[in-house]
Formats: C-alpha cells, structure tokens, sequence
C-alpha cells in the first residue's frame, strides 16, 4: 500500500526524523491558512498523489507571498498531474502540502528497504539526490552505495557511520544524518514498510539534516496488524476495478493496454494463461485469481468487475475444477450474465470436477459462450474474435 508525503512526514515527526514545518490542504482557503500560519515566506506548494516526480511535472512549486500562494492553489489543486510515474493519463490532484521554504545548501538520496535476495535491510544512499535514483543507479552506479544489514542482528553505530562516510559527512552533520538513520531503519522494521525514501534528504544553508521529500510503500501482507496505517489509504488514489475487487478478496490486478479479460482459478494458472493470450497476439487487460475455493458468488463479482471495464473487447474464462468445481463455476458465470447482461464475446475452457455437470449448465442457459477444447485453443479464439 502507498501513502500521501503528507502522511509519510507525519509518521517521521513520530519517529523524531527531522521534516519541514508544515500542513496539509485540501481547498485553496486551506492552503492560505496552512501558509499563514508557517508565519514566513517562501513557502512550498506541492501536489499530494501517489507518485512521484511531481517536481518536473509542475506539481511542486515555491510561493513568495500571499498572494502567489493563492493562485498556485488554486492552479495545482484539480490540475491533471503527470510524471514519469502516472504515464500519459495523469492523475487529478485533490491534495497539496503546504512546507516552510527551507535554504537547500546539498540534495541526498537515501532509503531502505528488505532485500529478498541477500535476505537483509538494505540502504541506499547517494550524494546525488534530488534526481531521479534509476538513472543514477544506471548511468553512474558509483555513485549509489548500499549498506546491508541483518534483521537478526539490527542496525548497528558501524552502519550508519558507513553511510555518513560514503556520503562525505563529518562533525555534526554526520551526527545528526546517523541519529536519522538508525530512526529510519527503526520505522520500516516495525511497520513492515517495503520501502522508505527520502528524495531529497537536503542539509540545509544552516547546517540541518532533513527529509525534504518523504516516499513509504507497505507490505500489504502485513497491514493486518498495523491498524493505523489502514486509516491512511487513500481509494481515491487506487484502480476503481481493484477497489471493487478487493472487496471480494478477488486478486485481480487491472493491465492498462489491453483489452482480453480473464478469469482464472490460481495464480500460476492465472500467469500462464496471460502468457497464452500474448501468445495468441493479443494483450490481457486484466490479471484475475478467483482463488481455488472460489464461491459461485466470487466468480460472479470476478465476472462482472471484468465486464465493467470499458477496455475489454472479449473474454477468456479458464478454469481447472479442483477444490472450486465446474458446476460451481459456471452457476456464477451465469448469475453474473444474467444480472449485468454479456456485450462481449467470452470464450470457457474449463476442465475437472463435475465438468460435464458444468458443461450441462453453460449449454441450457441460453448465453451465448463459446466453448474451446483446450488453453490454446481458447486463447487463439478469444484473440481472432477480438481482432476481428
Ligand atoms: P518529487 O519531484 O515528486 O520527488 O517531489 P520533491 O518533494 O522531491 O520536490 C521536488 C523538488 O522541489 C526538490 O528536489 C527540491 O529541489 C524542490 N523543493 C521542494 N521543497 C523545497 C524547499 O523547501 N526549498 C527549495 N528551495 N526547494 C524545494
Ligand atoms: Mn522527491
């Protein structure tokens, strides 16, 4: 799951990381208070979604009085922001933090987050902060450095002077970067955090360490014992499809591009089955697990989420009656049709467990479903239907 900055930096100041005065505005008038009561200028406007890159973007933009602050609110706030992480459709901002202007003398990257192939906390840091980290990973990777750190063992003075080191701090700076850090390793162990980035960390004119920029990603697996992390989400920000199908424990993932629905009983089946659809020359819109112990009622909701999504053109239904049997399966697929009606093509192969009960049921239900012998030949149906 991902969070706003705003709710980012309010998890700092409870970790006692150093961020910039400030608050978050959710109108224009708010903005103008929120700036009124930081008491000087400049301030910083930024553009509160789930992504990043909203500096080049123009979503963060400094105001040197009263009045500025206004019409930057005002032109953020419902302006369609896109970045290199949004892609070409944008995203609407609804949300702007409103920062204390601080004197930036140096930008540092730095985050940390598990890595699962060494099986350790990882830190990244680099005194080329500010910009964008994958291109510095890629063009000048001596310039990243990485400090490992086992779980087991926690972190340690040693790693954090390694990471003051290799960013070229000394004296009080070194000091209060390492007090920040071993707080950061601190707040993403104990919240199950899959990343936590600060982009830039800036010392400051007045020699301050800072988290100007604040990024944190959480394991969703592990949310179930972080209730107060729940509160931040923000539905606003997710997939409307993945929101509906969450509600149904459905794990289904929408895949902006194509226009193949497919509903598929386990994920390997499921990952398989988008290869297949590829294969055939076509492009699944969706990745869709209904779970081996799927309930005629999930199929169903699985079904309709699929067929409300304007960008499918056909779909495919796959299923290995195992634990969810065919006669089951196609009980939902049929509640579903029946409810939100089938504009589109839906070609089924499914096999296993009562599937001649399965068969029986499809058949005498009067919808038009195609049925195919086998993945393959399912897969090049639904794709020659759709091109055509
Ligand atoms: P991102 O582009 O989405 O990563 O947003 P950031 O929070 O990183 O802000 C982008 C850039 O705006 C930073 O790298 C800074 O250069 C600039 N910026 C943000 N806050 C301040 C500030 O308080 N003072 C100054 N001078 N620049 C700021
Ligand atoms: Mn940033």
């Amino acid at each position: 799951m991902k969070i706003h900055e705003f709710q980012a930096k309010e998890l700092f100041r409870k970790s006692g990381i150093p961020v910039p005065r400030g608050e978050a505005a959710f109108s224009v008038e708010e903005a103008q208070r929120a700036a009124a009561a930081l008491g000087n200028f400049p301030v910083v406007i930024k553009a509160q979604i789930h992504a990043g890159g909203r500096g080049k973007g123009g979503g963060v933009k400094l105001a040197a009085n009263a009045e500025e602050v206004k019409q930057l609110a005002s032109s953020i706030l419902g302006m369609t922001l896109v970045t290199h992480q949004t892609g070409p459709e944008g995203r609407l901002v609804k949300k702007l933090l409103v920062e204390e202007g601080l004197p930036i003398e140096k930008e540092l990257y730095l985050s940390v987050l598990p890595d699962r192939g060494a099986a350790k906390i990882v830190f990244m840091a680099s005194e080329a902060g500010g910009m964008d980290i994958e291109e510095v990973a890629a063009k000048t990777p001596e310039k990243l450095i990485k400090v490992f750190i086992d779980p087991l063992i926690g972190m340690k003075g040693y790693h954090a002077n390694e990471l003051a080191f290799g960013l070229n701090l000394s004296g009080d700076l070194a000091k209060q970067f390492s007090a920040m850090a071993m707080k950061l390793y601190r707040l993403c162990v104990d919240y199950d955090c899959s990343l936590v980035e600060i982009n830039p960390l800036i010392l400051t004119k007045d020699g301050r360490v800072i988290a100007l920029d604040a990024k944190i990603n959480f394991d969703d697996n592990a949310l179930y014992r972080h209730k107060d992390i729940l509160e931040y989400r923000d539905l606003d920000e997710e997939d409307p499809f993945e929101v509906e199908a969450s509600k149904f424990e459905l794990n289904y993932i929408r895949m902006p591009g194509g226009n193949i629905g497919n509903m598929v009983n386990g994920a390997g089946l499921a990952m398989a089955t988008m290869d297949i659809i590829q294969q055939a020359g076509a492009a699944p819109a969706n990745f869709l697990d209904v779970g081996g112990g799927a309930s005629a009622e999930q199929v169903e909701n699985g079904f309709r989420i699929i067929l409300a999504d304007p960008s499918v053109k056909g779909v495919l239904i796959n299923i290995f009656g195992g634990i969810l049997r065919c006669d089951r399966l196609a009980n939902g697929v049929v509640e579903a049709a029946n409810k939100v009606g089938i504009k589109v093509p839906v070609v089924i192969r499914m096999e296993g467990t009562n599937v001649e009960e399965g068969r029986r049921i499809l058949n005498e239900s009067g919808l038009n479903l195609i049925t195919a012998k086998d993945v393959s030949d399912a897969a090049q149906k639904i794709a020659a239907i759709v091109k055509a």
